[in-house]
């Protein structure tokens, strides 16, 4: 009765009548769930329009069909939310999408290329002034899944081809990556893990292998092998430059009609009732007006929730502080590739002459509640933390006992319980 209701409420409104062809072609695909109600609502299409009660009675005898079992009760339904989303649906703006970092602009950018452009994203600040901006920029297209994979590999080549796209440079620099495997701390098991993860890896389509001490050193000479048991060798991808990465996206995506707003942070979601008694997102608020859509993408990383707070939806997010130091020049790492030392817990990256030395912190400090207005922030580097870490990667790589430090960089990253991406 209430669907009923609500969907009476839609149909007198005036803009129904415009699209009869349309209602048609719902009646036409309701037909094939078979149900009662989807058969009468068929042949007397125009009534509804002049008779709404007896659509509402055309629902509940769905409901009581034993033709409509829950399975197709559920599909009708969400043929009709789809179809009527589609009718009336549209807001000024089809997405808004709220953040900059390198998520909102992919989004933005991977909206555009399947032709979704009437849209626009909205940036507190300036374009990759959360986490973005001090990313170290590793790039490997090394998963723990197809899934993890494929959404890597994509990366990688769209960031191959966005400098000719775009004109914009993402500084991918391919100079690929090793995993380094030890028995440093009693973990020699990764030796069989290395070979799995080779072979998994490899019949998804990434270019890795397994290669020995020697090639290691061919490779990668300031490296310390002594109590290395494996190491992989990924031949693609390497690092990239999250500023130009961003600039990039968004540029080709507003040459096609989406639009940035910078400086505009949202500040409430409003949101109305669907047929089915949930809720859709109405009207994004912002310090420069309101904005009326029905699609919200939340790409603010660590502030989240603060977003979903707006619509009371809590995620299963939680920041944590991740941190490196960019070292003094070092004699022999320009063009090294990537090297990631897991049992350290460290990794290496050249920038220009100098080391990024980063830390996979096995012991990161919590952030609880991140400051709701924290552009390119940045925390102390707690030692007591980073200390231990940065002397395991000096015994891997000896020359760097005696390089100096040049900066600190410890910034907020929000991670899911699982580590990974959430996806579904
Ligand atoms: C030190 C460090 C090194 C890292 N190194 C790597 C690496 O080498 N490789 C890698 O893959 N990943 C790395 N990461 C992780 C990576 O940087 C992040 O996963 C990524 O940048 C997150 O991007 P994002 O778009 O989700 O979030 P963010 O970049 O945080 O973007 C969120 C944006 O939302 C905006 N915002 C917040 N609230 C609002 C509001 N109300 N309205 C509008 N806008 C709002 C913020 O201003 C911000 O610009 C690193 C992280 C850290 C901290």
């Amino acid at each position: 009765m209430y669907l009923g209701l609500k969907v009476l409420q839609e149909l007198q409104d005036s803009r129904v009548t415009a699209r009869k062809s349309e209602l048609q072609d719902l009646f036409q695909r309701c037909h094939n769930f078979m149900s009662v109600a989807c058969c009468e609502i068929k042949k007397s299409w125009k009534d509804l329009l002049c008779e709404p009660w007896y659509h509402v009675e055309a629902r509940y005898a769905a409901r009581q069909s034993p033709a409509a079992s829950a399975g197709e009760d559920h599909q009708f339904s969400a043929g009709i939310s789809s179809y009527l989303h589609h009718l009336y649906g549209s807001g000024e703006v089809d997405v808004v999408v709220v953040g900059g970092g390198v998520l909102g602009c992919s989004s933005l950018y991977h909206l555009a290329k399947l032709g979704v452009t009437n849209t626009i994203l909205l940036e507190a600040h300036e374009l990759t002034a959360g986490t973005t901006w001090h990313t170290a920029g590793l790039m490997s297209t090394m998963g723990r899944s197809e899934t993890d994979y494929s959404l890597r590999n994509t990366t990688l080549n769209m960031l191959r081809r966005l400098e000719e796209e775009t004109g914009v440079s993402p500084g991918l620099i391919e100079n690929g990556s090793v995993y380094i495997s030890s028995t440093r701390k009693g973990q020699a098991v990764r030796k069989d893990e290395f070979a799995r993860w080779v072979t998994f890896m490899r019949v998804l389509g990434c270019e890795c292998e397994l290669i020995t001490l020697s090639q290691l050193k061919d490779l990668y000479p300031l490296v310390d092998t002594s109590d290395i048991n494996a190491v992989v060798h990924v031949r693609e991808g390497g690092q990239m430059d999250p500023a130009g990465t961003c600039e990039g996206l968004t540029r080709w995506a507003m040459k096609q009609g989406a639009r940035v707003v910078k400086c505009c942070p949202v500040t409430d979601i409003r949101t109305t009732e669907t047929l089915l008694g949930g809720r859709r997102v109405s009207e994004v608020h912002t310090n420069q007006g309101v904005i009326k859509t029905n699609a919200v993408i939340n790409a603010t990383g660590s502030w989240g929730n603060y977003i979903t707070s707006m619509v009371g939806v809590t995620l299963p997010l939680q920041s944590f502080r991740h941190g490196y130091v960019v070292t003094e020049g070092v004699e022999g790492l320009l063009g090294m590739p990537v090297l990631r030392d897991l049992v350290s817990s460290a990794y290496l990256k050249a920038q220009g002459d100098s080391a990024v030395i980063g830390y996979f912190e096995p012991n990161p400090e919590p952030i609880d509640q991140i400051r709701r207005n924290f552009p390119f922030g940045l925390y102390e580097m707690n030692w007591d933390i980073y200390g231990p870490i940065h002397e395991q990667i000096i015994q891997r790589i000896p020359i760097l006992e005696n390089v100096g430090i040049k900066s600190t960089i410890v910034g907020p990253e929000s991670f899911t319980p699982r580590w990974s991406g959430n996806y579904g």
